[in-house]
């Protein structure tokens, strides 16, 4: 098999594209210029803006802040801690060492320290799934961190697959106001809300990881031990089976919607206020993750750091 580019041996096959590349024509060439591609089309974000990008020691989050910083923007790392274990552990000297190999800098937040409870923790307390929990403090927290940081945009490592499982759940549940909102850019809607971005949208998955092994970066191969029973891990099996028969599928379901169906989901116009408690976006009075740091620290006896009772 030869490079479809400089007709050198392949090194990666890419079906959905009809296309194989070498080494140096996936990293350099493919994947770049898919990466770039979102850049400007989406208007993501400007040469000059300072880029938070979420990273969390897997494949896809480490292969985003390799791309950046290769493409010369300021993009600092922002890891949570999530306080799981030796998976955390792991993860986190994972992405120190990927930053001090590149003289670039590495912000930490701790959940414990900020909502006073670690991930397994709220799980524990059966309230709330420990990926719903999971997703809710880590959206929180990268905005926070992102605003008190000053920067412009937060990036996340989301890629082709994750945006399809997505769109899947939200379509068999028909859930519109979600269809409404998914997009690889969520503009600022509110003065406490940084602008989100995910330029690794047009890259599927087994990409990242074959630009992760071609580059030399190491990251962590392991699952998170919470993710069992994750619906999106079942949606995706689901996704590889049609994909593998028909090669394309996933970017054709996700670019089909955001070409043509998004438009016929208007978003649905909730106001937003500024939570009590916190200060940030909420579509009520206490933003979802001051509830959360309430409820659960009562359930498990603890308090975060910064936890103080709303009007005291
Ligand atoms: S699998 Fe679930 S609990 Fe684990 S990091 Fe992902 S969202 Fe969080
Ligand atoms: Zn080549
Ligand atoms: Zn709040």
């Amino acid at each position: 098999m030869k490079c479809t580019r400089c007709r050198t041996r392949a090194a990666v096959e890419v079906p959905r594209a009809n296309a194989a590349f070498c080494g140096d024509c996936f990293t350099e060439s493919y994947v770049r210029n898919l990466v770039t591609r979102a850049i400007r089309h989406d208007r993501m974000f400007g040469p000059d803006a300072r880029v938070l990008v979420a990273v969390s020691g897997g494949k896809d989050s480490l292969a985003l802040w390799d791309l950046l910083l290769d493409l010369g923007y300021q993009a600092d790392g922002l890891y949570l801690g999530l306080g799981i274990g030796g998976y955390s552990t792991r993860s986190h000297v994972v992405c120190q060492e990927f930053a001090d190999a590149r003289g670039a800098k590495l912000v930490t937040v701790d959940v414990a320290d900020r909502a006073g409870f670690t991930i397994p923790q709220a799980a524990a307390t059966k309230r709330r799934p420990a990926c719903a929990i999971c997703g809710l403090s880590k959206r929180h927290l990268f905005n926070a961190a992102a605003k008190e940081g000053g920067y412009d945009v937060v990036a996340t490592g989301h890629n082709l697959d994750d945006e399809v499982a997505v769109l899947l759940g939200n379509v068999l549940r028909w859930e519109t106001g979600y269809l409404a909102r998914q997009s690889p850019v969520l503009e600022s809607t509110h003065p406490s809300l940084v602008k989100k971005v995910k330029p690794l949208y047009r890259v599927a998955e087994r990409e990242t990881a074959a630009y992760c092994v071609l580059k030399g970066i190491d990251y962590v191969v392991e699952e998170c031990p919470l993710v069992e029973g994750n619906t999106q891990m079942k949606y995706k099996g689901l996704l590889d089976t049609l994909e593998s028969q028909s090669p394309g599928t996933k970017h054709n379901f996700l670019f089909g919607f955001l070409e043509k169906g998004r438009a016929h989901f208007p978003p649905d116009g909730v106001v937003l206020n500024e939570c009590v408690e916190c200060g940030s976006a909420t579509p009520s009075d206490t933003c979802a993750f001051c509830r959360s740091k309430t409820v659960i620290g009562v359930a498990i006896g603890s308090r975060p750091r910064d936890w103080a009772p709303a009007g005291s």
